[in-house]
């Protein structure tokens, strides 16, 4: 495309005149006088009756069906319609009462939000449970049919889009104003399969069957431009300054999902962006007379926003993946600025407005974006634009893994972005100056901070971007914070003490407990009262009921119904049949080494050798099953052999006569949301078996521990908290401590050493080796062997013994339900800090400033 075709689209959509301008633009340009114009005009009512007239009108007007001849897909539509009209009742009534009373809102930027199934939660938020059920039943229809007919939203990989998703939830439950800004995926994460034990990826078309959650505005464009170059011009009071003539340009249509506080009439808002081709895109190509062509071509501009990337942790330098970060951040600033903001808007007062927080360094480029709109539109100087960008931004990291730390090459980003690449050298050099300024004559140390790196290839390191623009940089627990300060980013928390702190995770209770295990908060409601689904911290309450012998039981049966309803579910959903009676120990999260999932197949290995092999008598082994699920990125060679290898060996030991009734491994595939909130509260053991010093959060530990599970786990991420709270009888530790492990690595690892003094583990490890999992193909699992053997970056085998040992423990306390149970309580009743809610108190108190209420 020629550049002057391209600047066609670059004045903003609402300008074109083509179409009058109330399509576009909300407010005093269209002022209707009618009494009912400004808000919802009724809220519809409260009552079995209400409700079914409502369902019904959806069903007949909406689907276009009469009862008699709906299919489920139907019913569940007008359901969650039906469901979305109480929400937006609400919606309307927050959106007006901010409006009329603004505050410091907070901008949540995150390139993934794993929502998890809407229905449940937005009946729950409502209080609509009961009504919608009877009246349901009245219509003839079996509410959990048409629950389980919704497809997940799995716009994330897995705990930094959960997280996301926990926060705005939290932030809606408190009355805070915020808006969650991100990317609507036409294909979420894919949904994994397995074919002859290794994983077949599978594209999740999760619209498919419609998109009742959603309001899109097809007519409110957002014109996001892209390469091309700049060009230096004098203005008529003599100042230099910059205009970014765009190569290509595609439109943001904004699509809003309601996101329902609990049962506190406020409904906030979750505002994803899809791309579409622009105008001028369409006129280009369609004039150049191949009009199939073209209509094919243009998918390219919308390409954007179709898939999300599958990496979880290791970032791949894709272009397409930068354009994504770009739309949606760009699309975002500017619907903050044009569409939430009064038209008379002073930008110098943007720091009492907004405070964007980056989830990770996926949105890092709206910091150049911000500073171009400040200097280019808005017609500030740099240093003007810099001060106040700078208190715009607070940023969150994720990781302590080198590799997952994002960087992007110069090269592109002259390609893709050259406006914003040459704000960032400026940025650089200011910044760079202040480094000098503060370590006089440490040029050492002014290359290693610098926000462009050299090596392998000039880059831009967004970590340190984030870095240098944030008001706050924030790590996600007490050990990955420290880690940050001491070790990753520690030139910048010498040179910025102050801008360094911590924000503990947290998971929201409504989904992950409240939703997910009715039969346990039943039991906390009728023994504490109602109130703590929105104030955890009250679960302290259950302590002493940890010493009640008839408390106790009644908990116990909670755990035994729960691990009926997972039996169900993996029978319809899998056609597992998980034994009864055992031990349940999960192992759920993203497959990655350093999560170590090898060191769990290491354990049930060595426990199944020691009965075949007459070591150990069957008749004194715990009966013990394992669940494991896990997705791997579908690139990650060694990921996917170690799932190869988990359903290898799972086949096996579940065949194997000699250990029926002992041992059993199940591997549902597609791990997700919806699976997640079935699995967890039917856990006895919580498997958090992470290197130390590897994990920064996690946050499936707390979901666990919330739910009475036990946990097992190093001395990393929020494990660490979660054994300060619940005390060291409550928790089995093991393994090496982060210094332990640093001290280790300093010295030089040597796996052979372990697996050749270690007879248990070199037992193991030779069965695996012989072939045995695998029909004697020694091949299949050389990877996984041979890594573990001759590199183990994760120390697997330096941590063995010591698992293997706590393992021990484990038996021996399950031996003694009495003990079991009450640990399992302490359990519950003191992880009540692992609230969403309590991390954004804390955000909102040491980052944001912002007022909660009205
Ligand atoms: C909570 C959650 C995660 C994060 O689990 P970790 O154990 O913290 O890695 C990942 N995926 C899903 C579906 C989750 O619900």
């Amino acid at each position: 495309m020629t550049e002057s075709q391209a600047v066609i689209s670059a004045q903003p959509a609402a300008s074109r005149g083509d179409t009058p301008s109330y399509l576009h633009e909300r407010g005093p340009s269209f002022a209707p006088k009618h009494p009912l114009a400004s808000g919802p005009v009724s809220t519809p009512p409260h009552t079995v009756d209400g409700f079914v007239k409502e369902f019904l009108r959806e069903l007949n007007y909406g689907q276009g069906v009469p009862l008699s001849r709906s299919s489920l897909n139907d019913q569940y539509l007008a359901l969650a319609r039906t469901v979305r009209g109480y929400l937006t009742a609400r919606w309307l009534q927050t959106a007006t009462r901010r409006r009329q009373k603004p505050h410091k809102m907070v901008g949540y930027l995150s390139a993934e939000y794993l929502l998890g199934r809407q229905l449940d939660n937005a009946l729950l938020a409502t209080d609509l449970t009961a009504i919608a059920d009877e009246a349901l039943k009245q219509c003839g229809i079996d509410l959990d049919a048409l629950r389980q007919a919704e497809i997940e939203p799995g716009l994330g990989n897995g705990g930094l889009g959960r997280l996301a998703a926990c926060f705005i939830d939290s932030l809606a439950t408190m009355d805070a104003p915020c808006v969650g800004y991100g990317l609507r995926y036409e294909y979420g994460i894919f949904k994994q399969t397995f074919v002859d034990g290794r994983q077949v990826e599978v594209p999740d078309n999760w619209l498919s069957m419609g998109g009742p959650w959603e309001i899109p505005h097809p007519e409110m464009e957002v014109p996001v431009h892209f390469g091309g170059h700049t060009e230096r011009y004098v203005g008529e009071d003599g100042r230099e300054r910059t205009r970014w003539i765009s190569g290509w340009d595609v439109l943001g249509i904004r699509y809003n999902y309601m996101v329902p506080g609990y049962q506190n009439g406020v409904v906030n808002t979750l505002r994803l962006w899809r791309a579409r081709a622009t105008r001028a895109f369409d006129l280009h190509i369609f004039n150049a007379g191949d009009y199939a062509e073209a209509v094919r071509s243009q998918t390219f501009a919308e390409n954007i926003s179709k898939v999300l990337y599958p990496e979880d942790s290791t970032p791949q330098g894709k272009e397409l993946r930068l354009q994504q970060q770009y739309f949606f951040v760009a699309c975002s600033i500017y619907d903050f600025l044009k569409h939430t903001q009064p038209t008379d808007l002073d930008v110098r007062d943007l720091p009492e407005r907004i405070i964007f927080q980056l989830n990770d360094t996926h949105p890092v480029i709206g910091i150049p974006e911000l500073m171009r709109l400040l200097m280019d539109d808005y017609d500030l100087p740099f240093d003007e634009a810099w001060a106040i960008t700078r208190q715009c931004f607070a940023y969150t990291c994720h990781t302590l893994l080198p590799e997952a730390l994002e960087v992007w090459s110069v090269s592109l980003m002259e390609r893709l972005l050259p406006r914003h690449m040459e704000i960032i050298y400026m940025i650089n050099e200011v910044f760079l100056e202040e480094v000098r300024e503060a370590f006089p004559g440490d040029e050492l140390r002014v290359r290693r901070m610098s926000i462009i790196g050299d090596h392998p290839e000039r880059s831009v390191r967004m970590a340190h971007l984030a870095t240098v623009a944030s008001v706050k940089v924030n790590g996600v627990a007490e050990l990955h914070s420290q880690l940050l300060r001491d070790k990753v980013l520690s030139d910048f928390s010498e040179m910025w003490p102050e801008k360094f702190t911590n924000v503990t995770n947290g998971v929201t209770p409504r989904r992950f407990v409240r939703q997910s295990n009715p039969n346990l908060s039943k039991l906390i409601t009728d023994t504490i009262g109602v109130g703590w689904v929105a104030n955890l911290d009250r679960l302290r309450e259950l302590e002493v009921y940890a010493e009640d012998e008839e408390f106790r039981a009644k908990f116990r049966e909670v755990k035994a119904l729960n691990k009926e309803r997972i039996t169900a579910v993996l029978k319809r959903r899998d056609g597992i049949e998980l034994p009864q009676g055992h031990l349940l120990d999960v192992m759920v999260k993203r497959l990655h080494e350093y999560k170590r999932q090898t060191l769990k197949l290491l354990h049930m290995v060595t426990l199944y050798e020691g009965i075949i092999s007459g070591e150990v008598d069957a008749a004194t082994v715990t009966p013990r099953t394992v669940v494991f699920g896990a997705k791997a990125a579908p690139g990650y060679r060694m990921a996917k052999e170690t799932i190869f290898l988990i359903n290898s060996v799972a086949k096996v030991i579940n065949n194997d006569p000699r250990v029926e009734g002992k041992l059993f491994i199940a591997f549902p595939a597609n791990y997700n949301v919806t699976l997640a909130e079935r699995l967890i509260p039917a856990a006895d053991l919580s498997e958090q078996i992470s290197l130390a010093g590897k994990e920064a959060s996690g946050t499936g530990n707390m979901k666990f521990a919330l739910n009475g599970a036990l946990t097992i786990g190093t001395d990393d991420g929020a494990n660490v908290e979660i054994r300060q709270l619940v005390g060291d009888d409550n928790f089995f530790l093991f393994g090496m401590d982060e210094p332990a492990v640093a001290e280790l690595q300093a010295k030089g690892y040597q796996p052979t050493a372990y697996y050749e003094s270690n007879e248990r583990l070199r037992r193991a490890i030779n069965l695996i080796d012989s072939g045995h999992f695998t029909d004697g193909n020694r091949e299949a699992v050389s990877t996984v062997i041979g890594d573990l053997l001759y590199n183990d970056r994760f120390l697997v085998l330096a941590d063995y013994q010591s698992y293997i040992d706590a393992q021990a423990k484990v038996e021996a306390a399950y031996a003694d339900q009495e003990a079991w149970s009450r640990s399992a309580i302490l359990n519950v009743a003191r992880t009540g800090f692992f609230s969403s809610d309590r991390s954004m108190r804390d955000y909102i108190d040491r980052i944001w400033h912002i007022k909660t209420g009205s």
